[in-house]
């Protein structure tokens, strides 16, 4: 999708802080951090959100946690802890309307975000 900024980062035409990338998913640096650690684990598919996923899509959603959890290990954030979030919609606060499953970390996360 041309008017997808997640989409340009996974062309390499915008930039990002790539730490993982398969031919499944790409894993990056979120742009406004609300915590030490604040990485966007995202589909090289675009899937608008949840409510987009078709039913062959599942395995591909096992796939960003297990990818959340082996990038939560490096980043150091395994044992204290991390919360890993997919808004869906407006009233979730969705803004990139291209699925994506935050991993925030690395201080006390308060609930609600806000
Ligand atoms: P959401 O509300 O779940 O749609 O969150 C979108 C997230 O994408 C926000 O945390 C933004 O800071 C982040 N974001 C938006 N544009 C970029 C970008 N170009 N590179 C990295 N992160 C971005
Ligand atoms: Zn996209």
């Amino acid at each position: 999708m041309a008017d997808c900024v997640f989409c340009r980062i996974i062309a390499g035409q915008a930039p990002a802080t790539v730490y993982y990338r398969d031919d499944q998913v790409i894993a990056f640096q979120d742009i406004r951090p609300v915590a030490p650690v604040h990485i966007l684990i995202v589909p090289i598919k675009h899937i608008e959100s949840i409510n987009a996923m078709s039913e062959e899509d599942k395995p591909l959603i096992g796939h960003l946690f297990w990818v959340a959890r082996q990038l939560a290990v490096q980043h150091g954030i395994a044992e204290s802890g991390y919360r890993s979030i997919i808004n869906t919609g407006r009233d979730a606060g969705q803004a990139v309307f291209h699925l994506h499953l935050h991993i925030i970390g690395g201080q006390r996360v308060r609930y609600p975000m806000g």
